[in-house]
């Protein structure tokens, strides 16, 4: 895995550095992450790294499109390494949890603007929000 992970920053001109590919591990093992976690997984491979290199890391990465950054009203931005085909998410309204959920069309901008006001249309951000199935279970229980 870590080849590929090198092989990625090389076809992006990305020198290749134990923190980036310990960021591309973090995020490959675990979507939708915010910046906190990202910390502690890459500091669980590499203690000595700081706060600031992770965020370094994490903006030279999304900065090339190797990560992707969501950031849900309401929530701290998340980051994920699945980049590249439009797909959207689901948000959880008490917890917070967080899902992909496969563009609706295909690709992009997958949403037909009922009137686009003369701009060309390369993207809709669309956020799903509603419970996830724990939280539905738990108020079913309450
Ligand atoms: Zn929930
Ligand atoms: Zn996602």
């Amino acid at each position: 895995m870590a080849s590929e992970f090198e092989a990625r920053l090389r076809a992006v001109s990305l020198r290749v550095t134990r923190p980036r590919l310990a960021v591309l591990a973090a995020l490959h093992d675990h979507a939708h992450v915010d910046t906190d976690t990202v910390i502690a997984l890459v500091r669980a491979e590499l203690p000595r790294v700081s706060h600031q290199a992770v965020y370094d890391v994490l903006r030279a990465l999304t900065d090339a499109g190797l990560v992707r950054r969501i950031e849900p009203a309401g929530t701290s931005a998340r980051y994920e390494a699945r980049v590249g085909d439009n797909h959207h998410h689901v948000v959880c309204r008490s917890c917070g949890a967080i899902a992909d959920v496969d563009c609706a069309v295909g690709h992009a901008p997958c949403l037909t603007a009922s009137d686009d006001q003369g701009f060309m249309i390369d993207e809709a951000e669309v956020v799903y929000w509603g419970t996830c199935p724990d939280c539905a279970t738990r108020r079913i229980d309450q």
